[in-house]
Protein backbone atom coordinates (compact mmCIF):
# COMPACT_ATOMS: atom_id res chain seq x y z
CA UNK A 1 0.00 0.00 0.00
CA UNK A 2 2.33 2.67 -0.69
CA UNK A 3 1.51 3.83 -4.16
CA UNK A 4 1.16 7.37 -4.20
CA UNK A 5 -2.26 9.29 -4.95
CA UNK A 6 -2.72 11.03 -8.49
CA UNK A 7 -2.09 14.13 -9.42
CA UNK A 8 -5.70 16.01 -8.22
CA UNK A 9 -7.66 16.63 -11.55
CA UNK A 10 -8.13 19.74 -12.42
CA UNK A 11 -11.82 21.65 -11.54
CA UNK A 12 -12.66 25.01 -10.37
CA UNK A 13 -11.88 25.84 -7.00
CA UNK A 14 -15.17 25.35 -4.10
CA UNK A 15 -15.77 26.52 -0.98
CA UNK A 16 -14.26 23.66 1.17
CA UNK A 17 -11.03 24.47 -1.02
CA UNK A 18 -11.33 28.08 0.04
CA UNK A 19 -11.63 27.53 3.86
CA UNK A 20 -8.60 25.25 4.07
CA UNK A 21 -6.52 28.14 2.32
CA UNK A 22 -8.08 29.89 4.66
CA UNK A 23 -6.97 27.76 7.75
CA UNK A 24 -3.26 27.17 6.18
CA UNK A 25 -3.17 31.27 6.05
CA UNK A 26 -4.01 31.93 9.78
CA UNK A 27 -2.14 28.79 10.92
CA UNK A 28 -5.15 26.82 12.53
CA UNK A 29 -3.90 23.85 12.35
CA UNK A 30 -0.29 24.42 12.18
CA UNK A 31 -0.42 24.02 8.41
CA UNK A 32 -1.68 20.47 8.66
CA UNK A 33 -4.41 19.29 6.39
CA UNK A 34 -6.17 16.13 7.04
CA UNK A 35 -8.73 14.74 5.93
CA UNK A 36 -10.91 10.94 6.16
CA UNK A 37 -13.10 9.16 4.21
CA UNK A 38 -15.76 7.57 7.00
CA UNK A 39 -18.08 4.94 4.90
CA UNK A 40 -20.37 2.63 6.86
CA UNK A 41 -19.64 -1.06 6.18
CA UNK A 42 -23.58 -1.42 5.17
CA UNK A 43 -23.41 -1.90 1.48
CA UNK A 44 -20.98 -0.99 -1.36
CA UNK A 45 -19.56 2.19 -2.00
CA UNK A 46 -21.48 3.99 -5.17
CA UNK A 47 -21.36 7.37 -7.26
CA UNK A 48 -22.25 9.39 -4.46
CA UNK A 49 -19.28 8.11 -2.49
CA UNK A 50 -16.71 9.06 -5.48
CA UNK A 51 -17.60 12.01 -5.02
CA UNK A 52 -16.69 12.76 -1.71
CA UNK A 53 -13.38 10.26 -1.91
CA UNK A 54 -12.24 12.42 -4.68
CA UNK A 55 -13.02 16.14 -2.15
CA UNK A 56 -11.29 14.32 0.38
CA UNK A 57 -8.43 12.06 -0.82
CA UNK A 58 -8.09 15.13 -3.63
CA UNK A 59 -8.02 18.04 -1.46
CA UNK A 60 -5.41 16.30 1.52
CA UNK A 61 -2.84 15.27 -1.62
CA UNK A 62 -3.40 18.87 -3.04
CA UNK A 63 -1.83 20.70 0.10
CA UNK A 64 0.23 17.67 0.74
CA UNK A 65 -2.11 16.40 3.44
CA UNK A 66 -3.09 13.01 4.73
CA UNK A 67 -5.96 11.24 4.27
CA UNK A 68 -7.61 8.37 6.75
CA UNK A 69 -10.12 5.40 5.67
CA UNK A 70 -12.06 5.01 8.74
CA UNK A 71 -14.77 2.93 8.67
CA UNK A 72 -17.84 3.81 11.02
CA UNK A 73 -18.83 0.40 12.37
CA UNK A 74 -21.33 1.79 15.19
CA UNK A 75 -24.06 -0.24 13.83
CA UNK A 76 -23.29 -4.13 14.54
CA UNK A 77 -26.64 -5.06 13.04
CA UNK A 78 -26.30 -4.15 9.16
CA UNK A 79 -21.93 -4.37 8.47
CA UNK A 80 -20.15 -7.06 7.00
CA UNK A 81 -16.78 -7.62 6.18
CA UNK A 82 -17.70 -8.38 2.86
CA UNK A 83 -18.81 -4.31 2.61
CA UNK A 84 -15.50 -3.62 4.67
CA UNK A 85 -13.25 -5.60 1.79
CA UNK A 86 -15.30 -4.05 -0.58
CA UNK A 87 -14.96 -0.69 0.37
CA UNK A 88 -11.15 -1.23 0.70
CA UNK A 89 -11.09 -2.80 -2.83
CA UNK A 90 -13.28 0.00 -4.62
CA UNK A 91 -11.27 3.28 -2.80
CA UNK A 92 -8.10 1.49 -4.21
CA UNK A 93 -9.40 1.52 -7.41
CA UNK A 94 -10.63 4.96 -7.64
CA UNK A 95 -6.80 5.54 -7.11
CA UNK A 96 -6.56 6.36 -3.75
CA UNK A 97 -4.28 5.16 -0.80
CA UNK A 98 -4.59 6.18 3.34
CA UNK A 99 -1.28 4.45 3.66
CA UNK A 100 -1.20 2.96 7.20
CA UNK A 101 -3.91 4.72 8.46
CA UNK A 102 -6.70 2.60 8.05
CA UNK A 103 -8.82 2.80 10.92
CA UNK A 104 -12.13 1.42 12.78
CA UNK A 105 -14.90 3.47 14.97
CA UNK A 106 -14.89 0.36 16.71
CA UNK A 107 -11.07 0.61 17.87
CA UNK A 108 -11.90 3.54 19.97
CA UNK A 109 -14.87 1.90 21.58
CA UNK A 110 -13.04 1.66 24.84
CA UNK A 111 -12.02 5.65 24.73
CA UNK A 112 -15.98 6.21 23.54
CA UNK A 113 -16.96 4.85 26.82
CA UNK A 114 -14.59 6.69 29.10
CA UNK A 115 -15.53 9.87 27.55
CA UNK A 116 -19.17 9.10 28.33
CA UNK A 117 -18.01 8.12 32.04
CA UNK A 118 -16.59 11.71 32.14
CA UNK A 119 -19.52 12.73 30.84
CA UNK A 120 -21.79 11.38 33.53
CA UNK A 121 -19.48 12.80 36.27
CA UNK A 122 -19.69 15.89 35.06
CA UNK A 123 -23.45 15.94 35.26
CA UNK A 124 -23.30 16.23 31.12
CA UNK A 125 -25.12 12.97 30.54
CA UNK A 126 -27.41 10.37 32.19
CA UNK A 127 -29.23 6.59 31.70
CA UNK A 128 -32.77 7.28 30.85
CA UNK A 129 -35.06 4.34 31.24
CA UNK A 130 -37.51 5.83 28.43
CA UNK A 131 -38.70 3.47 25.69
CA UNK A 132 -37.60 4.32 22.16
CA UNK A 133 -41.21 5.28 21.39
CA UNK A 134 -41.49 7.23 24.79
CA UNK A 135 -38.68 9.44 23.44
CA UNK A 136 -40.06 10.28 20.50
CA UNK A 137 -43.05 11.41 22.78
CA UNK A 138 -41.52 13.58 24.73
CA UNK A 139 -39.50 14.75 22.02
CA UNK A 140 -41.68 17.86 21.22
CA UNK A 141 -42.46 19.15 17.37
CA UNK A 142 -40.53 21.91 15.32
CA UNK A 143 -42.39 24.62 16.61
CA UNK A 144 -43.48 22.62 20.44
CA UNK A 145 -40.32 22.14 23.11
CA UNK A 146 -40.16 18.81 24.04
CA UNK A 147 -40.71 17.37 27.82
CA UNK A 148 -37.61 16.68 29.97
CA UNK A 149 -37.70 13.00 30.68
CA UNK A 150 -38.37 11.94 33.87
CA UNK A 151 -34.80 10.17 34.51
CA UNK A 152 -32.70 13.24 33.70
CA UNK A 153 -31.80 15.00 37.09
CA UNK A 154 -30.69 10.91 38.26
CA UNK A 155 -27.84 11.57 40.57
CA UNK A 156 -24.27 11.19 38.92
CA UNK A 157 -23.35 7.79 41.13
CA UNK A 158 -26.85 6.05 40.40
CA UNK A 159 -25.92 7.18 36.58
CA UNK A 160 -23.00 5.73 36.71
CA UNK A 161 -23.92 2.56 38.45
CA UNK A 162 -26.31 1.92 35.79
CA UNK A 163 -24.07 2.88 32.88
CA UNK A 164 -21.91 0.15 34.25
CA UNK A 165 -24.33 -2.01 34.53
CA UNK A 166 -25.41 -1.42 30.98
CA UNK A 167 -22.26 -2.32 29.59
CA UNK A 168 -22.19 -5.51 32.04
CA UNK A 169 -25.25 -6.53 30.09
CA UNK A 170 -27.99 -6.57 32.60
CA UNK A 171 -30.44 -5.06 30.85
CA UNK A 172 -32.55 -5.97 27.59
CA UNK A 173 -32.40 -4.38 24.30
CA UNK A 174 -33.92 -0.98 24.42
CA UNK A 175 -34.94 -0.57 28.30
CA UNK A 176 -32.45 2.03 28.66
CA UNK A 177 -30.25 4.97 26.88
CA UNK A 178 -27.55 7.19 27.70
CA UNK A 179 -28.24 10.99 26.75
CA UNK A 180 -26.80 13.59 26.88
CA UNK A 181 -28.19 16.82 29.17
CA UNK A 182 -28.49 19.70 26.73
CA UNK A 183 -31.85 21.58 26.07
CA UNK A 184 -35.14 20.00 25.30
CA UNK A 185 -36.16 23.42 24.37
CA UNK A 186 -33.55 23.67 21.83
CA UNK A 187 -35.17 24.49 18.00
CA UNK A 188 -32.64 22.12 17.10
CA UNK A 189 -33.71 18.33 17.41
CA UNK A 190 -30.75 16.73 17.88
CA UNK A 191 -29.91 18.84 20.73
CA UNK A 192 -32.87 17.50 22.45
CA UNK A 193 -30.84 15.26 24.53
CA UNK A 194 -29.58 13.35 22.35
CA UNK A 195 -28.94 9.20 22.70
CA UNK A 196 -25.03 8.61 23.15
CA UNK A 197 -25.51 4.99 23.87
CA UNK A 198 -28.13 2.25 23.31
CA UNK A 199 -28.46 -1.06 24.30
CA UNK A 200 -27.76 -4.12 21.74
CA UNK A 201 -27.00 -7.80 22.22
CA UNK A 202 -25.45 -8.28 18.51
CA UNK A 203 -22.64 -9.34 17.37
CA UNK A 204 -19.95 -7.24 16.10
CA UNK A 205 -17.84 -7.87 13.13
CA UNK A 206 -14.79 -7.00 14.81
CA UNK A 207 -15.35 -6.78 18.17
CA UNK A 208 -17.65 -10.16 18.44
CA UNK A 209 -19.42 -10.21 21.59
CA UNK A 210 -17.19 -7.73 24.11
CA UNK A 211 -19.90 -5.01 23.43
CA UNK A 212 -23.69 -5.02 24.49
CA UNK A 213 -24.09 -1.04 24.35
CA UNK A 214 -22.77 0.64 21.24
CA UNK A 215 -22.48 4.55 20.46
CA UNK A 216 -24.69 6.32 17.74
CA UNK A 217 -23.26 7.80 15.13
CA UNK A 218 -23.06 10.87 16.05
CA UNK A 219 -20.90 10.71 19.24
CA UNK A 220 -18.56 8.04 17.74
CA UNK A 221 -18.19 10.61 14.78
CA UNK A 222 -16.54 13.87 15.88
CA UNK A 223 -14.59 12.19 18.91
CA UNK A 224 -13.34 9.55 16.48
CA UNK A 225 -11.95 12.86 14.06
CA UNK A 226 -10.44 14.35 17.13
CA UNK A 227 -8.64 11.19 18.03
CA UNK A 228 -6.89 11.05 14.44
CA UNK A 229 -6.18 14.93 14.28
CA UNK A 230 -8.82 15.33 11.30
CA UNK A 231 -8.47 19.16 10.77
CA UNK A 232 -11.29 18.95 8.29
CA UNK A 233 -14.41 16.70 8.76
CA UNK A 234 -16.07 16.94 5.58
CA UNK A 235 -19.79 15.13 5.29
CA UNK A 236 -22.87 15.71 3.31
CA UNK A 237 -25.74 18.48 3.92
CA UNK A 238 -27.92 16.16 5.85
CA UNK A 239 -25.69 16.56 9.11
CA UNK A 240 -25.71 20.48 8.77
CA UNK A 241 -28.15 20.11 11.56
CA UNK A 242 -26.08 18.01 13.87
CA UNK A 243 -23.00 20.19 13.61
CA UNK A 244 -23.94 21.98 16.88
CA UNK A 245 -23.77 18.70 18.56
CA UNK A 246 -20.67 17.43 17.19
CA UNK A 247 -19.37 20.63 18.73
CA UNK A 248 -20.92 20.15 21.85
CA UNK A 249 -19.68 16.73 22.28
CA UNK A 250 -16.01 17.75 21.74
CA UNK A 251 -16.16 20.94 24.03
CA UNK A 252 -18.19 18.84 26.68
CA UNK A 253 -15.03 16.21 26.59
CA UNK A 254 -12.30 18.93 26.12
CA UNK A 255 -10.70 17.55 22.95
CA UNK A 256 -8.50 18.69 19.99
CA UNK A 257 -11.70 20.36 18.15
CA UNK A 258 -11.57 19.45 14.10
CA UNK A 259 -14.50 21.48 11.88
CA UNK A 260 -17.25 19.79 10.20
CA UNK A 261 -17.73 21.31 6.58
CA UNK A 262 -21.02 20.30 4.85
CA UNK A 263 -21.45 20.14 0.91
CA UNK A 264 -24.35 18.71 -1.30
CA UNK A 265 -24.66 14.84 -2.10
CA UNK A 266 -24.03 13.97 -5.41
CA UNK A 267 -27.37 12.89 -7.06
CA UNK A 268 -27.57 12.19 -10.58
CA UNK A 269 -30.98 11.33 -12.78
CA UNK A 270 -32.00 8.07 -13.35
CA UNK A 271 -30.03 6.75 -10.46
CA UNK A 272 -30.95 6.26 -7.03
CA UNK A 273 -27.97 6.57 -4.99
CA UNK A 274 -28.86 5.18 -1.61
CA UNK A 275 -27.30 1.85 0.00
CA UNK A 276 -30.87 0.80 1.57
CA UNK A 277 -32.47 1.05 -2.20
CA UNK A 278 -29.53 -0.60 -3.59
CA UNK A 279 -29.44 -3.18 -1.01
CA UNK A 280 -32.94 -3.91 -1.68
CA UNK A 281 -32.18 -3.94 -5.59
CA UNK A 282 -29.33 -6.54 -4.49
CA UNK A 283 -31.75 -8.86 -2.02
CA UNK A 284 -34.99 -8.87 -4.37
CA UNK A 285 -33.15 -10.37 -6.98
CA UNK A 286 -34.02 -6.97 -9.58
CA UNK A 287 -30.45 -6.87 -10.76
CA UNK A 288 -27.57 -9.97 -10.84
CA UNK A 289 -25.79 -8.51 -7.53
CA UNK A 290 -23.75 -5.13 -6.18
CA UNK A 291 -21.64 -5.41 -8.85
CA UNK A 292 -24.18 -5.61 -12.26
CA UNK A 293 -23.28 -2.89 -14.15
CA UNK A 294 -26.35 -1.18 -14.19
CA UNK A 295 -25.71 -0.54 -10.35
CA UNK A 296 -24.63 3.37 -9.52
CA UNK A 297 -21.98 1.09 -7.55
CA UNK A 298 -18.29 1.73 -8.07
CA UNK A 299 -18.18 -2.38 -8.01
CA UNK A 300 -20.97 -2.01 -11.10
CA UNK A 301 -19.23 0.53 -13.15
CA UNK A 302 -16.40 -0.74 -13.08
CA UNK A 303 -16.95 -4.05 -14.28
CA UNK A 304 -19.16 -2.00 -17.32
CA UNK A 305 -16.00 -0.62 -17.95
CA UNK A 306 -15.86 2.79 -16.59
CA UNK A 307 -12.45 4.37 -15.70
CA UNK A 308 -11.24 5.47 -12.63
CA UNK A 309 -9.77 8.17 -14.61
CA UNK A 310 -13.04 9.40 -16.13
CA UNK A 311 -15.06 9.08 -12.16
CA UNK A 312 -12.24 11.62 -11.26
CA UNK A 313 -12.52 13.87 -13.87
CA UNK A 314 -16.38 13.82 -13.57
CA UNK A 315 -16.33 14.54 -9.87
CA UNK A 316 -13.68 17.48 -10.24
CA UNK A 317 -16.00 19.14 -12.96
CA UNK A 318 -19.18 18.81 -10.71
CA UNK A 319 -17.65 21.35 -8.10
CA UNK A 320 -19.41 22.01 -4.83
CA UNK A 321 -22.67 23.50 -3.44
CA UNK A 322 -24.66 24.40 -0.42
CA UNK A 323 -27.79 22.78 -1.82
CA UNK A 324 -28.68 19.75 -3.39
CA UNK A 325 -29.23 19.39 -6.96
CA UNK A 326 -28.84 16.43 -9.60
CA UNK A 327 -26.56 16.51 -12.46
CA UNK A 328 -27.45 14.60 -15.66
CA UNK A 329 -26.37 10.97 -16.03
CA UNK A 330 -25.26 12.12 -19.92
CA UNK A 331 -22.70 14.60 -17.88
CA UNK A 332 -20.67 11.53 -16.42
CA UNK A 333 -21.51 9.13 -19.48
CA UNK A 334 -19.85 12.08 -21.34
CA UNK A 335 -16.35 11.84 -18.76
CA UNK A 336 -16.53 8.26 -20.07
CA UNK A 337 -16.49 8.80 -23.05
CA UNK A 338 -13.98 10.90 -23.35
CA UNK A 339 -11.42 9.11 -21.40
CA UNK A 340 -12.67 5.78 -23.15
CA UNK A 341 -11.85 7.78 -26.90
CA UNK A 342 -8.51 8.30 -25.98
CA UNK A 343 -7.55 4.74 -24.22
CA UNK A 344 -9.59 2.02 -26.19
CA UNK A 345 -8.97 0.26 -29.39
CA UNK A 346 -10.93 0.29 -32.26
CA UNK A 347 -12.42 -3.10 -33.58
CA UNK A 348 -15.23 -4.01 -35.77
CA UNK A 349 -18.26 -6.51 -34.34
CA UNK A 350 -21.69 -7.44 -35.57
CA UNK A 351 -23.95 -7.46 -32.64
CA UNK A 352 -26.74 -8.37 -34.97
CA UNK A 353 -25.45 -10.40 -38.14
CA UNK A 354 -26.89 -10.53 -41.73
CA UNK A 355 -24.99 -12.66 -43.76
CA UNK A 356 -23.56 -10.75 -47.14
CA UNK A 357 -21.79 -13.14 -49.87
CA UNK A 358 -19.81 -10.89 -52.26
CA UNK A 359 -20.63 -12.94 -55.33
CA UNK A 360 -17.44 -11.59 -57.70
CA UNK A 361 -14.72 -12.00 -54.82
CA UNK A 362 -12.49 -15.30 -55.44
CA UNK A 363 -14.04 -18.27 -53.36
CA UNK A 364 -11.78 -18.87 -50.43
CA UNK A 365 -9.31 -16.21 -51.16
CA UNK A 366 -8.64 -14.24 -47.88
CA UNK A 367 -7.19 -10.42 -47.86
CA UNK A 368 -5.30 -8.95 -44.90
CA UNK A 369 -6.89 -5.19 -44.80
CA UNK A 370 -4.67 -2.92 -42.66
CA UNK A 371 -6.82 -0.96 -40.16
CA UNK A 372 -6.06 1.85 -37.58
CA UNK A 373 -6.54 0.76 -34.21
CA UNK A 374 -6.98 4.20 -32.29
CA UNK A 375 -7.26 7.50 -34.00
CA UNK A 376 -6.40 9.39 -31.16
CA UNK A 377 -3.53 7.48 -30.78
CA UNK A 378 -0.94 7.14 -33.21
CA UNK A 379 1.52 4.80 -31.00
CA UNK A 380 -1.35 2.35 -30.83
CA UNK A 381 -0.63 1.38 -34.80
CA UNK A 382 -2.59 -0.65 -37.06
CA UNK A 383 -3.43 -4.06 -37.21
CA UNK A 384 -4.56 -6.53 -40.11
CA UNK A 385 -8.86 -7.45 -40.57
CA UNK A 386 -9.16 -10.59 -43.14
CA UNK A 387 -11.45 -9.80 -45.76
CA UNK A 388 -13.26 -12.44 -47.52
CA UNK A 389 -16.05 -13.71 -49.52
CA UNK A 390 -18.65 -13.97 -46.85
CA UNK A 391 -19.11 -11.41 -44.82
CA UNK A 392 -21.42 -10.49 -42.17
CA UNK A 393 -22.63 -6.79 -41.48
CA UNK A 394 -25.75 -5.65 -39.11
CA UNK A 395 -29.27 -6.53 -39.76
CA UNK A 396 -29.54 -2.31 -39.57
CA UNK A 397 -27.73 -1.75 -42.42
CA UNK A 398 -29.80 -2.95 -44.72
CA UNK A 399 -33.46 -2.23 -46.18
CA UNK A 400 -34.77 -4.09 -48.71
CA UNK A 401 -37.01 -1.02 -49.00
CA UNK A 402 -34.85 1.80 -47.79
CA UNK A 403 -37.25 4.91 -46.67
CA UNK A 404 -36.24 8.06 -48.19
CA UNK A 405 -33.26 8.78 -45.71
CA UNK A 406 -31.90 5.58 -45.49
CA UNK A 407 -28.13 5.50 -47.30
CA UNK A 408 -27.18 2.23 -46.14
CA UNK A 409 -27.37 -0.93 -48.02
CA UNK A 410 -30.18 -1.90 -50.23
CA UNK A 411 -30.45 -2.94 -53.76
CA UNK A 412 -29.06 -1.54 -56.31
CA UNK A 413 -27.18 0.34 -53.91
CA UNK A 414 -23.91 0.83 -53.11
CA UNK A 415 -21.82 1.44 -49.94
CA UNK A 416 -17.93 1.49 -48.41
CA UNK A 417 -17.15 -1.30 -45.96
CA UNK A 418 -14.73 0.01 -43.67
CA UNK A 419 -11.27 -0.86 -44.58
CA UNK A 420 -12.74 -3.18 -47.17
CA UNK A 421 -13.94 -2.29 -50.51
CA UNK A 422 -16.93 -0.69 -51.73
CA UNK A 423 -19.89 -2.79 -52.54
CA UNK A 424 -23.13 -3.01 -54.33
CA UNK A 425 -25.96 -5.03 -53.35
CA UNK A 426 -27.69 -6.89 -56.25
CA UNK A 427 -30.53 -9.18 -54.18
CA UNK A 428 -31.35 -11.20 -51.63
CA UNK A 429 -32.48 -14.29 -50.63
CA UNK A 430 -34.91 -15.85 -48.98
CA UNK A 431 -35.84 -18.37 -46.53
CA UNK A 432 -38.65 -20.55 -46.38
CA UNK A 433 -40.51 -17.91 -43.90
CA UNK A 434 -39.45 -15.01 -45.89
CA UNK A 435 -36.63 -13.84 -43.89
CA UNK A 436 -33.88 -12.48 -45.22
CA UNK A 437 -30.87 -14.78 -44.86
CA UNK A 438 -28.28 -13.51 -46.86
CA UNK A 439 -27.82 -10.54 -49.16
CA UNK A 440 -25.64 -10.72 -52.31
CA UNK A 441 -23.31 -8.21 -53.64
CA UNK A 442 -20.35 -7.71 -56.16
CA UNK A 443 -17.16 -5.66 -54.81
CA UNK A 444 -15.40 -2.93 -56.62
CA UNK A 445 -11.49 -4.24 -56.71
CA UNK A 446 -10.50 -0.58 -57.39
CA UNK A 447 -11.48 0.37 -53.99
CA UNK A 448 -9.07 -2.10 -52.02
CA UNK A 449 -8.66 -0.62 -48.54
CA UNK A 450 -12.23 1.10 -48.47
CA UNK A 451 -10.53 4.35 -50.79
CA UNK A 452 -12.46 6.50 -53.86
CA UNK A 453 -12.27 4.29 -56.94
CA UNK A 454 -10.55 6.38 -59.89
CA UNK A 455 -13.62 7.67 -61.12
CA UNK A 456 -14.06 9.15 -57.93
CA UNK A 457 -17.30 7.27 -57.49
CA UNK A 458 -18.47 8.58 -53.73
CA UNK A 459 -20.71 6.79 -51.60
CA UNK A 460 -23.00 8.15 -48.86
CA UNK A 461 -22.06 5.48 -46.32
CA UNK A 462 -19.60 3.23 -44.63
CA UNK A 463 -20.72 0.44 -42.72
CA UNK A 464 -18.62 -1.98 -40.49
CA UNK A 465 -18.59 -5.61 -41.11
CA UNK A 466 -16.41 -8.97 -40.11
CA UNK A 467 -15.65 -12.25 -41.74
CA UNK A 468 -17.15 -15.12 -41.89
CA UNK A 469 -14.87 -17.59 -41.90
CA UNK A 470 -12.39 -15.88 -39.50
CA UNK A 471 -14.97 -13.67 -37.33
CA UNK A 472 -15.41 -15.23 -33.70
CA UNK A 473 -18.57 -15.46 -31.87
CA UNK A 474 -19.26 -13.66 -28.36
CA UNK A 475 -21.80 -12.28 -26.13
CA UNK A 476 -22.63 -8.82 -25.77
CA UNK A 477 -24.67 -7.54 -22.73
CA UNK A 478 -26.54 -4.26 -23.28
CA UNK A 479 -27.29 -1.96 -21.12
CA UNK A 480 -30.04 0.92 -21.07
CA UNK A 481 -31.16 2.96 -17.93
CA UNK A 482 -32.08 0.77 -14.39
CA UNK A 483 -34.83 3.42 -13.87
CA UNK A 484 -37.41 5.08 -16.37
CA UNK A 485 -37.99 7.93 -14.29
CA UNK A 486 -35.40 11.55 -14.02
CA UNK A 487 -36.25 11.01 -10.23
CA UNK A 488 -36.92 7.25 -9.69
CA UNK A 489 -37.64 8.05 -6.05
CA UNK A 490 -40.31 9.71 -7.21
CA UNK A 491 -43.48 7.25 -6.96
CA UNK A 492 -47.06 6.87 -7.24
CA UNK A 493 -49.37 6.41 -3.88
CA UNK A 494 -48.88 2.61 -2.89
CA UNK A 495 -46.02 2.06 -5.29
CA UNK A 496 -42.49 1.86 -3.84
CA UNK A 497 -39.00 2.67 -6.15
CA UNK A 498 -39.24 -0.63 -7.66
CA UNK A 499 -42.50 0.40 -10.05
CA UNK A 500 -39.75 2.92 -12.31
CA UNK A 501 -37.05 0.29 -12.42
CA UNK A 502 -36.60 0.03 -16.80
CA UNK A 503 -37.65 -3.57 -17.94
CA UNK A 504 -35.54 -3.28 -20.46
CA UNK A 505 -32.23 -1.87 -19.20
CA UNK A 506 -31.01 -5.39 -20.33
CA UNK A 507 -30.52 -7.05 -23.49
CA UNK A 508 -28.47 -9.66 -24.35
CA UNK A 509 -27.13 -10.84 -27.62
CA UNK A 510 -25.36 -14.38 -27.86
CA UNK A 511 -24.93 -14.78 -31.86
CA UNK A 512 -22.60 -11.44 -32.29
CA UNK A 513 -19.91 -11.77 -34.76
CA UNK A 514 -16.70 -10.50 -33.34
CA UNK A 515 -12.97 -9.47 -35.21
CA UNK A 516 -10.90 -12.66 -34.16
CA UNK A 517 -8.59 -10.30 -31.99
CA UNK A 518 -11.40 -10.35 -29.61
CA UNK A 519 -11.64 -14.27 -28.98
CA UNK A 520 -9.23 -14.49 -26.18
CA UNK A 521 -9.91 -11.27 -24.22
CA UNK A 522 -8.56 -10.18 -20.64
CA UNK A 523 -11.77 -8.89 -18.37
CA UNK A 524 -11.26 -5.95 -18.02
CA UNK A 525 -10.00 -4.69 -21.68
CA UNK A 526 -11.95 -2.11 -23.21
CA UNK A 527 -12.71 -1.34 -26.87
CA UNK A 528 -14.90 0.94 -29.18
CA UNK A 529 -16.60 -1.22 -31.48
CA UNK A 530 -16.67 1.01 -34.58
CA UNK A 531 -20.01 2.76 -35.10
CA UNK A 532 -21.78 1.00 -31.93
CA UNK A 533 -19.65 2.38 -28.58
CA UNK A 534 -16.85 1.21 -26.34
CA UNK A 535 -17.49 -2.07 -24.33
CA UNK A 536 -15.41 -3.94 -21.92
CA UNK A 537 -14.89 -7.39 -21.62
CA UNK A 538 -17.03 -9.43 -18.35
CA UNK A 539 -15.73 -10.99 -15.68
CA UNK A 540 -18.21 -14.10 -17.07
CA UNK A 541 -15.86 -14.37 -20.33
CA UNK A 542 -13.81 -17.78 -21.17
CA UNK A 543 -11.14 -18.15 -23.53
CA UNK A 544 -12.75 -18.40 -26.94
CA UNK A 545 -16.07 -17.58 -25.35
CA UNK A 546 -15.91 -13.75 -24.94
CA UNK A 547 -18.63 -11.84 -22.88
CA UNK A 548 -18.88 -7.94 -23.65
CA UNK A 549 -20.95 -4.92 -21.57
CA UNK A 550 -21.44 -1.79 -23.22
CA UNK A 551 -20.27 0.19 -21.50
CA UNK A 552 -21.64 3.50 -23.16
CA UNK A 553 -23.06 4.38 -26.93
CA UNK A 554 -21.17 6.85 -29.11
CA UNK A 555 -23.95 9.37 -28.93
CA UNK A 556 -23.20 11.81 -27.01
CA UNK A 557 -26.49 13.77 -26.03
CA UNK A 558 -24.23 15.96 -23.06
CA UNK A 559 -21.30 17.60 -25.34
CA UNK A 560 -24.42 18.96 -28.01
CA UNK A 561 -26.19 20.24 -25.27
CA UNK A 562 -22.65 21.82 -23.97
CA UNK A 563 -22.59 23.26 -27.35
CA UNK A 564 -25.39 24.79 -27.68
CA UNK A 565 -24.52 26.86 -24.74
CA UNK A 566 -26.89 25.20 -22.46
CA UNK A 567 -25.43 24.62 -19.11
CA UNK A 568 -25.90 21.54 -17.73
CA UNK A 569 -27.69 20.69 -14.82
P1 LIG B 1 -26.36 6.22 1.64
O1 LIG B 1 -27.37 7.25 1.98
O2 LIG B 1 -26.15 5.98 0.20
O3 LIG B 1 -26.52 4.97 2.41
P2 LIG B 1 -24.50 7.17 3.55
O4 LIG B 1 -24.30 8.63 3.67
O5 LIG B 1 -25.30 6.49 4.58
O6 LIG B 1 -24.98 6.87 2.09
P3 LIG B 1 -21.87 6.48 4.39
O7 LIG B 1 -21.20 5.18 4.30
O8 LIG B 1 -22.26 6.97 5.73
O9 LIG B 1 -23.13 6.42 3.44
O10 LIG B 1 -21.04 7.59 3.62
C1 LIG B 1 -19.66 7.78 3.72
C2 LIG B 1 -19.33 9.17 3.27
O11 LIG B 1 -19.77 9.38 1.93
C3 LIG B 1 -20.06 10.19 4.11
O12 LIG B 1 -19.17 11.24 4.42
C4 LIG B 1 -21.17 10.67 3.24
O13 LIG B 1 -21.51 11.99 3.54
C5 LIG B 1 -20.58 10.52 1.83
N1 LIG B 1 -21.65 10.30 0.85
C6 LIG B 1 -22.61 9.36 0.85
N2 LIG B 1 -23.44 9.50 -0.17
C7 LIG B 1 -23.00 10.58 -0.88
C8 LIG B 1 -23.44 11.24 -2.06
N3 LIG B 1 -24.51 10.84 -2.74
N4 LIG B 1 -22.73 12.30 -2.48
C9 LIG B 1 -21.64 12.71 -1.82
N5 LIG B 1 -21.17 12.14 -0.71
C10 LIG B 1 -21.84 11.08 -0.23
MG1 LIG C 1 -24.67 6.87 6.67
Amino acid sequence: MTTSNPEPASGPSNFVRDIILDDLKTGKYQGRVHTRFPPEPNGYLHIGHAKSICLNFGLAAEFGGKTNLRFDDTNPCKEETEYVDSIIDNVHWLGFDWQDRLFYASDYFGQLYDWAVQLIQAGKAYVCDLTADEIRQYRGTPTEPGKESPYRNRGIAENLDLFARMKAGEFPDGTRTLRAKIDMASPNFNMRDPILYRILHAEHHRTGNEWCIYPMYDYAHGQSDSIEGITHSICTLEFEDHRPLYDWYIEAIGIYHPQQIEFDRLNLTYTLLSKRKLLTLVQDGHVRGWDDPRMPTLSGIRRRGYTPEALRNFCASIGLSKTNGSIELGRLEYFVREDLNKRAPRVMAVLRPLKVVIDNYPEGQVEEMEAINNPEDPAAGTRKVPFSKVLYIEQDDFREDPPKQFFRLSPGREVRLRYGYFITCTGVVKNASGEIAEVHCTYDPATRGGNAPPDGRKVKATIHWVSGSQASSGEVRLYDNLFLKEDPGQVEEGQDFTANLNPKSLEVLTDCKLESVLANVEPGARYQFERLGYFCVDADSAPGKPVFNRTVTLKDAWAKIEKRGKQPK
